[in-house]
């Protein structure tokens, strides 16, 4: 995988901490209602936050892949659902303004329509592919000026409101089996969205499926054409190297969350055997508390660590794709250990419905699902430790 130098350094704006605070107070409802978000999805726009990763001289924000990771954790502890699908979008913008920093600006385009307020979706989950991006189920034909697309794609984040799909399919067109990476507009012929999700987590992201009959995606809008298998092309790397470690974040903001609660509540919670007062005093929940601090302070460690050797260049060569799984899931294991620690020391308030820790511990344990997943992290960490290359047989 190659490695990225670090984006030449912009201002840094915020989402201010009222209009988060909004975002809380509506995420109960719509985890309830199993709503989009659409008001917070209007004020991030309103205030440019769906182009905060965009270079300034775009029109963006110019948020690094460092500042953008900080700020989505920030929007997770308020409203995580938000967090993540808006994540789903920044990562193809982030992409775009690597590649353009490494001299492509063949994905300028990307960048100057998140300025224009569109909307872009992730379309790499398929049934029955636990390879995302480097193998698909979906096909993709060659035609004259572009390609047809057919199959399903699913857990498309920002379902009601995407404008891009950007996706893969598979071809065997022009030689041996070709990943195509396209963006497909939703208004196309052939694309037929599926109001679909009703989940344990993370329920106002309405993460659709969609079905792709014939779709149509002309030359323009492909963004690469690569060997199956093969992730070491710059567009797939920025593009794993921004989902990941963001989507990493939006569960270490849960957890920082969790903890925060779970400090406040054992201020408050009394007992009649404790004379000092609250459950802070009673040394177990100390240990309790102590354990999410030793927890997050590692999993930050490990996720802030990654990000930095990316954007300064470190050369972890071959191991990359290692490095990235191995942060994954130490974040999202840790968050949700932090997340069941903070419920044992609320206690059954945190399992009451409208307690805000009982949506996150159903949000956080969404964070194991997207890729790696714990078998196939363990896969590929252990066959990169053993010296084992992706070559078929798998296994
Ligand atoms: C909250 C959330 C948001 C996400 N947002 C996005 C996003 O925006 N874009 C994106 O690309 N990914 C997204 N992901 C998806 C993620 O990357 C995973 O792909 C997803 O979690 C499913 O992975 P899985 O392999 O475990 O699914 P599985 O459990 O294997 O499959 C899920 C569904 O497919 C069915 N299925 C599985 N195998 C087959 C088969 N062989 N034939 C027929 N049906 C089958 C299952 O019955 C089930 O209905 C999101 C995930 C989560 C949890």
């Amino acid at each position: 995988m190659t490695t990225m130098t670090s984006p030449p350094k912009t201002t840094t704006s915020q989402v201010p901490e009222a209009m988060l605070e909004r975002f809380r107070e509506r995420a109960d409802a719509h985890d309830r209602d199993n709503t989009y978000f659409h008001a917070d999805l209007e004020e991030l726009r309103a205030i440019g936050y769906l182009a905060s990763d965009v270079p300034v001289d775009h029109g963006g924000w110019g948020l690094s892949l460092a500042e953008l990771g900080r700020s989505q954790r920030r929007l997770a502890r308020y409203a995580p659902a938000t967090a993540l699908a808006t994540t789903m979008h920044l990562y193809w913008t982030g992409m775009a303004g690597d590649l353009e920093r490494f001299g492509d600006d063949s994905a300028a385009w990307i960048m100057d329509a998140a300025v224009n307020g569109e909307i872009f979706a992730s379309g790499h989950a398929e049934a029955g592919n636990d390879l995302p991006i480097l193998f698909s189920t979906c096909a993709a034909e060659r035609v004259d000026g572009g390609y047809r697309l057919t199959g399903r794609k699913m857990f498309g984040s920002n379902g009601p409101v995407w404008d891009w799909l950007g996706g893969h399919a598979m071809t065997v067109d022009g030689g041996g089996p070709q990943i195509v990476h396209f963006f497909l507009a939703r208004g196309s012929e052939g694309v037929t969205v599926l109001e679909n999700w009703d989940t344990l987590g993370m329920r106002a992201s309405q993460s659709y499926d969609t079905v792709l009959d014939g779709a149509f995606v002309p030359d323009e809008r492909i963004g690469r054409v690569v060997p199956a298998g093969d992730d070491s092309d710059l567009f797939l790397a920025a593009t794993q190297m921004w989902a990941l470690p963001t989507i990493a974040n939006v569960y270490l903001g849960i957890a920082e969350r969790a903890l925060e609660v779970a400090v406040a509540w054992a201020k408050r919670k009394t007992s009649i055997g404790i004379d000092r007062g609250s459950y802070a005093h009673n040394p177990f929940v100390q240990h309790q508390v102590a354990e999410m601090y030793l927890e997050l302070d590692a999993a930050t460690a490990v996720l802030d660590r990654l990000v930095d050797d990316w954007m300064t260049g470190v050369d972890h060569g071959a191991a990359w794709g290692a490095k990235i799984f191995a942060m994954k899931w130490r974040v999202v294991e840790s968050a949700k250990k932090v997340v069941d620690t903070a419920l044992d020391v609320t206690g059954g308030a945190g399992m009451i419905r409208g307690n805000e820790l009982e949506r996150l511990y159903r949000d956080v344990r969404c964070g194991g699902f997207h890729p790696a997943n714990d078998a196939l992290a363990h896969e590929m960490i252990g066959k990169t430790a053993l010296g084992i290359g992706a070559e078929p047989p798998r296994w």
